[in-house]
C-alpha cells in the first residue's frame, strides 16, 4: 500500500467544497471567482469567495465534450447556464467572471470553443489555463508527475523544480472503464457509469477493471521514460476508484499518492486561477 502523502491544503479545500455543494454559503463575499470544468464525463462549476474559499458548487454528468473537444455546443452552453443559474440563486448574486481549463495539447484544437461556451452561458472569461496548471494550484507539488485520469483521457504532466518539463494526454479514461462494466454486466453505458461511481461496488469491480488499469499504467510507464519521476500524484474522477493507486504503484514501481477526493482537484484549481 502506498504510504499516505500529506495533501493538507488540497484535502482541506476539497472537503470545504464538498460541504458547500450540499449547503452553499451565501452573502460571505462581494466578489466571486468561478471555475468551469467542461469535461468529457462531467461539467463542474466551483465558486470561491474573495478569500478563495469555496462557497458553492454544482456538477452534472453530461456528454457534451469528448477528449477536450466540444461535440454538443448548444448542449454545453445550456448545462453551464443552468448550473450558473442554480448557483446564482443559492448565493443570491450574479456570477460574472469565470476561468476554464483545457486538457494538455488541445489548445490549438478547441480552446476557442470552450471559451465561447462559457461566454455563451453568460460569463466573462478571465483565464483559460491548462488542466495540469489548475490541478497543481491545489496539489502544490514541485517534482514528480501529475496523472489526471478523467472521463476520456489520461493526462501526464511531469514537473521538475516547479516547472512543467513534459506533457502528454492519451485516450483511455473512465469511459473505457464504464464500457468494460457495461459489457460484463449487460448494462447500458449510463447504468454502468453510475454503478462504477458507487464506492460500495469498487472492491467487486477492481478485478474486472484490472486490464484497463494496467493499460493506464503502461501509458504512464511509456511517458515517464527518461525522466527521473519518483512520485505520481493521481487526480481526475476515475482515480476515485478505491485500490487503483495500489495497482498503478505496483505496475509502475513509482510511489503513488492520491488525495481524499481526486474528482474536484482540477475544478477547484481552475477557480483559484480565475
Ligand atoms: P476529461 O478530463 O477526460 O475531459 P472529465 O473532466 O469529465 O474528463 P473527471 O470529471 O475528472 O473527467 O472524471 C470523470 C470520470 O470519473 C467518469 O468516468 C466518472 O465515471 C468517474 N468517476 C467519478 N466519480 C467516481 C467514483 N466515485 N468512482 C469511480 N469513478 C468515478
Amino acid at each position: 500500500m502506498p504510504e499516505t502523502k500529506p495533501f493538507a491544503y488540497c484535502d482541506q479545500l476539497v472537503k470545504q467544497f464538498e460541504a458547500v455543494i450540499q449547503k452553499p454559503i451565501p452573502g460571505r463575499s462581494s466578489f466571486y471567482y468561478t471555475g468551469v470544468d467542461l469535461g468529457t464525463a462531467c461539467v463542474v462549476l466551483t465558486v470561491l469567495d474573495d478569500s478563495r474559499k469555496p462557497v458553492a458548487g454544482a456538477y452534472r454528468y453530461a456528454d457534451v465534450v469528448r477528449d477536450g473537444m466540444v461535440v454538443d455546443y448548444l448542449g454545453a452552453i445550456q448545462i453551464v447556464r443552468e448550473l450558473k443559474a442554480q448557483l446564482e440563486q443559492q448565493l443570491g448574486t450574479e456570477l460574472e467572471y469565470a476561468a476554464a481549463a483545457i486538457p494538455p495539447g488541445t489548445d490549438l484544437l478547441d480552446a476557442g470553443a470552450i471559451k465561447h461556451v462559457i461566454q455563451g452561458a453568460g460569463f466573462e472569461v478571465t483565464a483559460l489555463l491548462d488542466e495540469p496548471t489548475a490541478a497543481n494550484a491545489v496539489l502544490q507539488i514541485s517534482d514528480g508527475a501529475i496523472v489526471d485520469i478523467g472521463g476520456g483521457t489520461t493526462g501526464i504532466t511531469i514537473l521538475k523544480d516547479g516547472k512543467v518539463v513534459y506533457l502528454a494526454d492519451e485516450a483511455t479514461g473512465g469511459t473505457h472503464f464504464s464500457l468494460v462494466i457495461a459489457g460484463a454486466y449487460q448494462m447500458s453505458f449510463s447504468e454502468a457509469d453510475c454503478f462504477k461511481r458507487d464506492p460500495a461496488h469498487h472492491q467487486e469491480l477492481l478485478p474486472l477493471l484490472r486490464p484497463v488499469i494496467d493499460k493506464v499504467s503502461s501509458i504512464i510507464n511509456r511517458h515517464v521514460v527518461g525522466y527521473e519521476v519518483k512520485e505520481l500524484y493521481l487526480v481526475g474522477g476515475t482515480c476515485c476508484l478505491s485500490g487503483m493507486e495500489t495497482i498503478i504503484e505496483q505496475k509502475t514501481g513509482i510511489a503513488t499518492y492520491k488525495p481524499s477526493n481526486p474528482l474536484f482537484v482540477t475544478p477547484l484549481g481552475i477557480a483559484l486561477n480565475c
